[in-house]
């Protein structure tokens, strides 16, 4: 019932030529692909040429990153109806990057969620545990807190146009994908929370996994009752290696 939804984050990956070469290559790749919806997230300057070379194809555009309000002295931000304009039926936000690095607040993605969902944009809202979190057995704690405050403004009549990414950071662009069984647990976890907060609509909402997906080992996540999809950072970068990631089915034992 949960349609499937592969995502590529490129991170500050790309120039406008190589984005639209790899979107016109992807795009021949997964021509059939009937499965799964499939995303492509690229830095800003290359939205608008990517939605050019997508435009016909099954495959739909997100950004990043949204600073909330509509408009105003926000200097080096991009607003929800910027994004509505130039084609993204997506935005990422409280990416692990974004949490970290830039530190971000869950206060803060929940106002960049809400402002999505008030313009028809589906949030990708991240969430995930460190290291030294899960080692510490804090990761259902820290899942519980981030989903809490990172979801606090969507109501039950929106929650099914959220996507949630589970990716716990220390298998984000390390080469240390979390076991089938130990993702499949947090998803588990995950599930139970959206039911509680969202009622049956907590069952509808896709949660996809990330954290060095790759296509020779997208097929067992996929394979797992509670994930619905993947958030792809490093083997999204090329077209044949995201289109196999893609076709997860092909590859199933
Ligand atoms: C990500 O960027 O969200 C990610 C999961 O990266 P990678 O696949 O490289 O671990």
């Amino acid at each position: 019932m949960r349609v499937p939804i592969l995502a590529a984050n490129w991170k500050m990956h790309k120039t406008i030529g190589e984005a639209v070469a790899f979107a016109q290559a992807f795009a021949l790749l997964v021509v059939d692909v009937a499965h799964a919806e499939m995303v492509i997230a690229p830095p800003f300057p290359a939205l608008a040429a990517v939605a050019g070379a997508l435009r016909g194809t099954r495959v739909a555009l997100a950004a990043q990153n949204v600073h909330p309000e509509k408009q105003g002295a926000f200097t080096g931000e991009v607003s929800p109806p910027m994004l509505v304009d130039v084609g993204c039926g997506y935005a990422i936000v409280g990416h692990s990057e974004r949490r970290h690095l830039f530190g971000e607040s869950s206060a803060f993605v929940a106002k960049k969620a809400a402002a999505l969902l008030a313009h028809g944009v589906r949030p990708i809202v991240c969430v995930g545990e460190t290291l030294d979190e899960r080692e510490a057995s804090r990761t259902f704690a820290v899942l519980e807190d981030q989903l809490t405050g990172s979801l606090a403004a969507v109501s039950p009549e929106k929650a099914a146009e959220v996507v949630i990414a589970y990716e716990p950071v220390w298998a984000i662009g390390t080469g240390r994908t979390a076991t089938p069984a130990i993702a499949q647990e947090a998803h588990a976890m995950i599930r139970g929370w959206l039911q509680k907060r969202f009622g049956a609509t907590g069952d509808a909402i896709r949660i996809q996994y990330g954290g060095s997906v790759k296509p020779d080992n997208v097929a067992e996540l996929m394979a797992q009752p509670d994930i619905d999809g993947a958030l792809v950072g490093g083997a999204s970068l090329e077209a044949a290696s995201f289109a196999a990631i893609v076709r997860y089915q092909e590859n199933a034992k």
